[in-house]
């Protein structure tokens, strides 16, 4: 038989898996990656002796890595070993200048629960159950499932269970009516933003995303986040995937409505029987695709809800920081207005939520001895502009605040490396639309059937893989997405997880 091409346009997570699965398959695939190091978006940098993750940091659905290896008939262990976070995280409320520690355990929650409100632990556990069985509906009903229309998401299923599928409430008020304090109804509803959406626009169906979050918890790979990228690069070499970096691609080709290849920025030609793009699906439908055969309008685009895009800055500091846990969470005051300006009228915060990392914590790679590494992440409206010495009194001030709220008096001075990162970086390093951090957000209207599909609707053998089509946004979710895009490839129509590549 003769042996299929496919060319893959990005090597982030969705364009790797998928090329890892493709040359198990018995492709010849490629894989085009415009900057000069692989992982997209969960890329490295390092200065100094530290080393930062760029994006990803927190390592969740670790089933869902498990299956990924499995059905390429591999072991996680023989590429990196987890260790579960204890604490998971601590949420520290400026209202109340206090923090709390949550938990990937039931009865340690339910203490934390029920001290800061009696009777809530127990309805904390009878919401993890049903959120348990709404991770499992949407896990091996809906995630590694293809759509093409709005009978495969409404199936017979769907249909009878429908009722209990919160599929048209809202994440925050189904949060807001079973705990009635601040930090439990925050700590309940900021996963939201791991999905690129504000809790009262998100569907009541992710809360499925508490049961991700307090029970299957919060891991570390030993190597850090960049194991996941490193590792997936070992499997596509193991099959003969071939890899090339610093080749921006300009134009999908397509010969009568099938795609045959791509043209990159250098002017070289490449053909293939297959064309997948993990770019981003914005810049692939607005610039990649020739006009004639884009999917979507400009209107369209620009109609869409765009997830937030970040202002990051990565800290080395001197000397130990032992306040502060591996995930820390710092949450405004008005959180109604900090969402307000991150999605309806979009300005820098001025009393930013925000997240910081401390790595080094756990991982002794990542910061030279005594030294501590911060990934500090203010979440923020995509296509905010600013200039370059407005970004660094921005940082100024967020270091002032966890200089503040984490009993740091003399941060500032003990930093040692310091870089900024935010909207226009997006821009340049992704192609990402408006300097999106995450892409398309997950409203109701932007998910599942919805969502754009991750196969052209008029152009034969051209593919999408990544964030930006379904399942949607995140490492594990864009490992699924690659799952998705394998079936289609090789006509699988079984809407559940497979067994094997
Ligand atoms: C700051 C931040 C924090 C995050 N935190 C988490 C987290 O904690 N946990 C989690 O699971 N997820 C997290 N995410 C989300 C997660 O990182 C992404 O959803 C996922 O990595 C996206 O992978 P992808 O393959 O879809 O795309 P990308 O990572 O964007 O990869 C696409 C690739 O295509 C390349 N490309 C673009 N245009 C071209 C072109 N014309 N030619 C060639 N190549 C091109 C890009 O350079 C890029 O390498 C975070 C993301 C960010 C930015």
């Amino acid at each position: 038989m003769v042996q299929k091409s496919v060319i893959i346009i990005g090597g982030g997570i969705g364009g790797l898996s998928l090329g890892a699965m493709l040359g198990k398959g018995g492709y010849k695939v490629t894989i085009l990656e415009k900057n000069d190091t692989l992982g997209g978006r969960a890329r490295i940098f390092r200065q100094d002796g530290f080393m930062f993750d760029m994006g990803p940091s927190w390592y969740m659905m670790p089933d869902v890595f498990e299956h990924f290896f499995e059905i390429m008939g591999e072991s996680i262990s023989d590429y990196y070993t987890l260790e579960k976070l204890t604490p998971s995280y601590q949420i520290t409320l400026k209202s109340e200048k206090k923090s709390y520690r949550f938990y990937a355990d039931l009865e340690k929650n339910k203490q934390v629960f029920n001290e800061i409100e009696p009777g809530a632990g127990e309805v904390l556990e009878k919401f993890l159950k049903d959120t348990e069985w709404q991770y499992q509906i949407a896990k091996n009903e809906f995630m590694y499932k293809n759509y093409d229309s709005i009978f495969d998401f409404f199936n017979l299923r769907v249909m009878k269970e429908g009722a209990r599928l919160p599929l048209f409430k809202k994440q925050k008020n189904i949060i807001e009516s079973k705990f009635k304090s601040e930090i439990l109804r925050k700590a309940l509803q900021y996963q939201t933003v791991l999905l690129g959406t504000a809790p009262g626009d998100t569907p009541g169906i992710y809360t499925l995303m508490n049961y991700v979050d307090l029970v299957l918890g919060e891991w570390y790979p030993n190597k850090g986040i960049r194991a996941i990228p490193e590792t997936l690069e070992m499997l596509c070499k193991k099959y003969g995937v071939e890899i090339r970096t610093g080749v921006p691609v300009n134009e999908i080709r397509i010969e009568k409505n099938i795609a045959t290849g791509v043209a990159l920025l250098n002017g070289e030609i490449l053909s293939a029987d297959m064309v997948v793009s993990n770019a981003d699906i914005t810049h692939t439908d607005m610039h990649l695709l020739p006009e004639s055969h884009r999917v979507y309008t400009k209107k369209y685009w620009d109609s869409r809800v765009l997830a937030p895009s970040a202002f990051i800055l990565y800290l080395g500091v001197s000397g130990r920081i032992p306040q502060m846990e591996h995930h820390n969470l710092l949450f405004t005051k008005d959180w109604d207005k900090g969402f307000g300006e991150i999605f309806k009228d979009p300005k820098w915060p001025e009393d930013p939520s925000m997240y910081v990392c401390m790595p080094s914590k756990t991982d002794s790679t990542v910061a030279p001895e005594n030294h501590e590494n911060l990934f500090v992440l203010v979440p923020i409206a995509s296509g905010l502009e600013y200039t370059d010495e407005f970004l660094k009194t921005y940082g100024d001030k967020v270091i002032d605040e966890i200089a503040e709220y984490y009993n740091i008096p003399d941060l500032k001075e003990r930093v040692v490396v310091r870089r900024e990162y935010s909207v226009k970086d997006f821009v340049k390093d992704y192609n990402a639309f408006k300097g999106t951090a995450l892409g398309l957000a997950h409203t109701l209207t932007q998910t599942a059937i919805f969502r754009p599909n991750n196969v052209h609707p008029k152009v034969k053998n051209m593919y999408y893989v990544g964030a930006g089509t379904n399942p949607g946004i995140g490492m594990p979710i864009c490992l699924i997405s690659a799952e998705t895009v394998y079936k289609r490839i090789q006509a699988i129509t079984d809407p559940s997880p497979l067994k094997e590549i």
